[in-house]
């Protein structure tokens, strides 16, 4: 046991693995986690689309055996063991098992699914510290698709044992709301009056017909943070919100910086949060490392630059590929669509997503303002909150008719995941601009390919990072570059750092040598 009783776990993202960040800092008076993601490489390893844990029907041990959850008693909600009640005896010799009986809270640093993911399986009660846009952004993942134990990051579905598998408990109301706190407004004037104004969202779930009137959204302020021993600072990153935590431990500051870059439009997010961690003196720096190897990145101006030069050339319809999440990315195509007389044509769902972050974000482009529109795609049966959209913004959706009509009207904004949407389309002479990262699992390749299938079969020219495409800046990375990094971890100055979300712990280790905290997966480290 060290002097202080203070001790770094991290039961994913650990140095080796990107993302499903799971790290918990426990000490005697506070034990709080810094994400709770989901570990997609691990996840990849056993599971596909058509080979799923199954967490409707028994609820965790799918993901306790498979090693997709850490063994930690008392950490998840109990209903989802009910109908196993033997279920922790079978992990007591576990390397990794122990109980928790106890977690102040889940500081969430931004709603990419490898940090927020896994939220669902925690026991209710454990609430979830976050910024106002993170919260939103989760709800607004998990309305399309309300219950599914693995997806229940906002909401859950309560289930109860029927015989010896799981059901959803019946009676109203059934859904229970996840204590969320957010802890910051940065991009709203009055954010009481932002909260006030998105109750009624927040209370609502598709298909229910009651609101959820329990754990509303609170607000804390920078003085309820502090009496936490908290930090909260925005940070630069792929998605709006994103945030890093300073966290006041025996040891001393700890600082976690969730992921961050410094080459975005925010970067002077990133630039203040450096200042104000440097300030703390940090006894440990909790670091992401994702893009160690590269240097001079790609901006987000190059891909303006690059992307508005191909819909220069092109006649036909463009089709720009990028999660909508990224709202940097959008914004700069939606600049571009209106510079070349174009509309930029989004999905139902990131139409929902735009309306809901507008409210908090007025720099979030609104679904219904100048050169956005809808995409009517066809459905068979429409959802509740799909509904919703369709009845809110009937005048700004396009269909593939009107597309086809003026091609050279419009860019859209589609995935591999909406491809078929080329059917409908015919996009003759048409240019697909592939803006995302490119592949690095073995399944994702295999996903590139089939994409490169279809956007031959249709004779569209390919850019970005595709197979047989033609290579150019057309993606900007949410993470930070080694040379940037190395600044950063210089100018903060923390005693000790433990790397995080990194294929290269080696990296830190040739500059830092001893200051690097080294980490077993699931092995408590005492400070
Ligand atoms: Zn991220």
């Amino acid at each position: 046991m060290s002097r202080t009783g203070f001790s770094v776990t991290v039961y994913g993202g650990a140095p080796g693995e990107i993302g499903g960040n799971r790290i918990l800092l426990e000490w005697a008076a506070r034990r709080w986690l810094l994400d709770f993601g989901m570990r997609f490489g691990l996840t990849g390893k056993f599971f596909e689309e058509f080979v799923q844990p199954r967490g409707a029907t028994l609820g965790l041990r799918d993901y306790l055996r498979m090693g997709l959850i850490p063994p930690l008693e008392g950490l998840y909600r109990h209903d989802l063991s009910a109908h196993d009640p033997g279920l922790w005896t079978r992990y007591r010799s576990h390397p990794q098992y122990r109980t928790v009986d106890r977690v102040d809270g889940v500081l969430l640093s931004h709603g990419h699914v490898d940090h927020v993911g896994s939220i669902g399986f925690l026991r209710e009660d454990i609430p979830v510290y976050t910024g106002l846009t993170t919260a939103l952004i989760g709800k607004c993942l998990q309305d399309p698709k309300p219950t599914g134990v693995d997806g229940e990051f906002n909401y859950l579905v309560p289930r109860a044992a029927k015989g010896d598998m799981l059901e959803v408990l019946r009676g109203a109301p059934r859904t229970q709301r996840r204590h969320f706190i957010a802890t910051d407004g940065t991009d709203v004037t009055d954010p009481a009056a932002a909260i006030q104004q998105l109750a009624s969202f927040w209370g609502w779930v598709p298909g229910e017909r009651t609101a959820i009137r329990s754990a509303p959204l609170e607000l804390l302020d920078q003085r309820g943070l502090g009496d936490l021993g908290l930090r909260f600072w925005r940070v630069d990153h792929s998605i709006p919100g994103a945030a890093a935590f300073g966290i006041e431990t025996p040891i001393g500051w700890v600082i976690y910086s969730g992921d961050l870059r410094m080459h975005g439009h925010s970067r002077q997010r990133t630039e203040k949060f450096v200042k104000a961690a440097a300030a703390l003196q940090p006894a440990l720096l909790i670091i992401e490392g994702t893009r160690v190897g590269q240097s001079d990145p790609v901006t987000e101006p190059d891909v303006h630059q690059a992307a508005e030069e191909v819909v220069r050339q092109t006649g036909g319809v463009v089709i720009a590929d990028f999660t909508a999440r990224n709202i940097e990315r959008l914004r700069t195509f939606r600049d571009i669509a209106t510079a070349r007389g174009r509309r930029l044509v989004v999905t139902t769902k990131d139409a929902y997503m735009l309306e809901h972050l507008n409210v908090i974000d007025p720099n979030i482009p609104h679904p219904a303002s100048e050169g956005l529109a809808i995409l009517d795609e066809p459905q068979g049966t429409v959802q509740s909150w799909e509904k919703e959209v369709r009845q809110r913004f009937a005048a700004n959706f396009v269909r593939a008719a009107d597309i086809r009509r003026e091609p050279g009207g419009y860019i859209l904004c589609l995935s591999y995941w909406d491809i078929t949407n080329l059917i409908d389309l015919e996009p003759e002479g048409g240019t697909y601009i592939y803006s995302s990262s490119e592949a690095h699992s073995e399944e994702q390749e295999i996903d590139a390919q089939r994409l490169t299938n279809w956007l031959d079969h249709f004779g569209l020219r390919k850019v970005g990072g595709l197979p047989g495409a033609e290579q150019g800046p057309y993606h900007a990375s949410g993470h930070i570059d080694g040379p940037a990094l190395e600044g950063l971890i210089e100018d903060i100055g923390a005693e000790r750092m433990l790397p995080v979300h990194t294929e290269h712990p080696e990296w830190f280790e040739k500059r830092w040598g001893k200051r690097v905290v080294r980490v077993g997966e699931g092995v408590p480290e005492m400070l």
